[in-house]
């Protein structure tokens, strides 16, 4: 009956010949984690801390950083929960992080960059989230935003390490880092693709700017293109590749996303029926022949009309 099919147990994201494809939640506040359980995420693949403190003029201390973290991983005992370090500047600023005026904030002292001019912060920050991890059950894994370069990469991985954080990873969301992909997964533990910015950088259009606001599309090839080569060092390497942008929740996309080598997907909780659903449709061999033909297209709309067509085989 109806209630028993509400109260049923939903099943962890998988694609039609069982391949598991783990589905995430992307959250901005503990309070969110419950709800998100209870849509069957089956752990957090972004949490974003900048939302905790956009409204701070000083930088959050320590103790009132690791109660929000303890919160949060409380939610997901056992589970995989992926926690970004401030993500500050652009779309995001942090009055704490970013006082001085820039001409280009997209382009600026944003990000791990940020975090690096106030190793302090960065540094609080860790602090808090080793000790909410060592008073929870959660798997923790921390990543950082916006790098783009090795030496980047190599620094997140040697400063995480530093607090006994267990699986640093990078954000790969600006080109230089996907066109690089190879050598950044030989040093970090995972990548996490944030198709929101990659598309923005990728494609030179302002994510906020409605002007420009068709440019901002992941189904362009370009930005498939850059997804494959995440895709395929992670498996050079053996380390997960994550998607953590909008594109994730689209659930023709989420299936291309496969396709081309990701091997969680993380969304807004509400996006996660769908594209549970969408997978459970294809196998990997199906999400690889629609992810081709997504990749071949001219343009953005091409892209999803190929894979709108290879979803049904010819006869
Ligand atoms: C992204 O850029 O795709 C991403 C997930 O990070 P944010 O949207 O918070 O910039
Ligand atoms: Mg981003």
């Amino acid at each position: 009956d109806r209630l028993a099919l509400v109260n049923a147990p939903v099943v962890p994201g998988a694609l039609a010949d069982g391949t598991p494809v783990p589905l995430l939640a992307n959250l901005g506040s503990a309070e969110h984690a419950d709800a998100a359980a209870e849509l069957g995420a089956e752990g957090v693949g972004l949490f974003r801390t900048e939302f905790l403190f956009l409204d701070q003029a000083l930088a959050p201390t320590v103790e009132q950083q690791r109660a929000h973290y303890e919160k949060l991983l409380n939610a997901f005992p056992g589970q995989k929960v992926v926690v970004r370090v401030l993500d500050a500047g652009a779309d995001k600023p942090l009055a704490f992080l970013n006082d001085a005026h820039e001409d280009n904030p997209a382009l600026g002292l944003r990000g791990l960059r940020a975090l690096r001019a106030s190793e302090d912060i960065l540094r609080e920050q860790l602090t808090a989230l080793a000790q909410a991890d060592a008073a929870t059950d959660a798997d923790l894994w921390v990543m950082a935003p916006m790098v783009s370069t090795v030496e980047e990469t190599k620094y997140f991985m040697a400063i995480a390490a530093e607090y006994g954080l267990k699986t640093p990873g990078v954000m790969v969301e600006v080109p230089s880092s996907a066109l690089l992909a190879d050598r950044v997964l030989a040093h970090a533990g995972f990548a996490s693709i944030g198709t929101n910015d990659l598309t923005q950088y990728t494609l030179a259009a302002d994510r906020l700017l409605g002007s420009v606001g068709a440019f901002q599309d992941p189904w362009h090839p370009a930005v498939l293109r850059l997804v494959q080569l995440v895709g395929e060092a992670g498996q050079h390497h053996g380390k997960p590749v994550g998607i953590c942008g909008e594109a994730a929740a689209d659930p023709l996309l989420a299936v291309v996303l496969v396709g081309l080598g990701a091997t969680t997907l993380s969304m807004s909780p509400s996006a996660l029926a769908d594209v549970r659903h969408s997978l459970q449709q294809y196998t990997l061999d199906d999400a690889r022949r629609i992810a081709a033909a997504a990749l071949a297209a001219d343009g953005a709309a091409e892209a999803r009309a190929a894979a709108t067509a290879a979803t049904t085989p010819e006869m």
